[in-house]
């Protein structure tokens, strides 16, 4: 491999710290990501060096700012393989921006009757807005059911987009189980009845590739800090002809044209759904991701997770008593210890150092399908992750085993 990961790690300070007596093993990606040395010289350069208002470039500072934010922008249209950054609107995250096209096209575009279409991986972030917009609507939620295993059931899919279908919400990976969703069949069979589609990208956008053109999505969403940028920040694509009909969510300044007591007229997209002072060093980190990701081998990268979750199943599977949920393809692992509670296997796992995440995974309908009450434990890889953290991981069990 080109890549060395060691060498990598180094760009990332958190990794090498020790935690509860033992070097710590990052295990909880799919929560968030650690950040780069270059993400958080962004974030710090932006307010040492260019604090100051953007879009009002009466003075040099404001002129600096706002050029890299709009770069940052760029960058991220770019990244995407967006036509344009006219369709990269800035929100906190994914949660804020499947929320403003629930808002802005659920509530606007959607009536009595409307079938708004998700599936049972869903996070909460993509069903309860949906079931917001269905109450205040009378639109109806449907959702895509898992086969026998936990993959979505196509076949229903296929009899469940009918040309009542308006909207199809689906999340490209999930993060609960590291699925990849066949979203760009699901996008297709949607199409063809004319309904609008939403891909969540939160799980999906740090590990491989994306490419909204291809896909042919409405609107793809994902958070900064899952993709090695901070908090606070995150991406609404949407295509053009869709924000220019759509209202906007939020509204007062920077989202204007002109305002009288009587009247206003709103900026064009993507600054129309831009209200109030944005994340200005948050972008600009998000963009500092962006070029960090593209300055690396990505497709290398991709092998070596792949190589990762290999090796995790391989030795899960050796375990007697150790049972893995789904088939795992990208990011997450999640399993269960016969009648361990998962918090209980955390906490041995946290004591060795070993960061792993427990519980629903924000996917609460997921688990009641699935049977699992407790959820599960959840571990989750990032590229800079290493074959020695999955054997400590490993290890780690076997311990947790003995202590029980
Ligand atoms: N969707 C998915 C698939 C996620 O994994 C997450 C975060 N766990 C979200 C949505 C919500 O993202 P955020 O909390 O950053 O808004």
């Amino acid at each position: 491999m080109i890549v060395d990961i060691r060498v990598l790690r180094r760009d990332f300070p958190t990794l090498a710290q020790i935690v509860n007596g033992h070097p710590l093993v990052y295990l909880d990606n799919a929560a968030t990501t650690q950040k780069p040395q270059p993400v958080l010289d962004a974030l710090n350069h932006y307010y040492r060096d260019t604090n100051a208002n953007v879009h009002r470039a009466s003075h040099a500072l404001s002129g600096q700012a706002t050029r890299a934010f709009e770069q940052a922008r760029e960058k991220v249209a770019r990244f995407i393989h967006a036509p344009s950054p006219k369709e990269i609107i800035w929100t906190r995250g994914t949660t804020e921006a499947i929320n403003l096209v629930a808002f802005s096209v659920g509530r606007h575009f959607l009536k009595q009757g409307d079938e708004i279409l998700v599936s049972t991986s869903e996070h909460h972030a993509n069903i309860v807005p949906w079931q917001q917009v269905a109450a205040a609507t009378g639109a109806v939620l449907k959702v895509i059911p898992l086969t026998d295993g936990t993959e979505l059931d196509m076949a229903a899919a296929e009899r469940l987009i009918t040309p009542r279908t308006r909207l199809l919400a689906v999340g490209h990976v999930s993060n609960a189980l590291g699925q990849v969703n066949p979203v760009a069949e699901l996008i297709a069979m949607a199409r063809a009845v004319g309904a609008i589609t939403l891909i969540d990208g939160a799980q999906a956008v740090g590990h491989f590739p994306v490419d909204v053109q291809a896909l042919g999505c409405d609107f793809y969403t994902f958070s900064g800090h899952k993709m090695f940028a901070p908090t606070g920040i995150g991406v609404l694509y949407g295509k053009s002809e869709w924000l220019e009909k759509m209202p906007p969510w939020q509204s007062g300044g920077e989202m204007i044209k002109n305002v009288t007591f009587e009247h206003t007229t709103f900026a064009e997209p993507p600054f129309k759904f831009e209200a109030g002072t944005p994340n200005i060093a948050g972008a600009i980190a998000l963009g500092a991701a962006v070029d960090y990701l593209q300055g690396l081998d990505r497709i290398a990268l991709l092998k070596h997770e792949q190589a990762l979750l290999a090796q995790l199943l391989d030795g899960l599977a050796a375990m007697d008593d150790i049972r893995v949920i789904g088939r795992p393809q990208a990011g997450a692992v999640s399993f269960v210890m016969n009648e361990v509670h998962p918090q209980d296997l955390a906490t041995l796992l946290d004591m060795q150092g070993i960061a792993v995440r427990t519980g629903h995974h924000c996917a609460m309908p997921l688990m009641q399908a699935l049977g699992l009450k407790n959820g599960t434990v959840r571990a989750s890889f990032s590229f800079y992750n290493t074959h020695d953290d999955v054997a400590a991981l490993l290890a780690g069990i076997d311990k947790a085993r003995e202590l029980l």
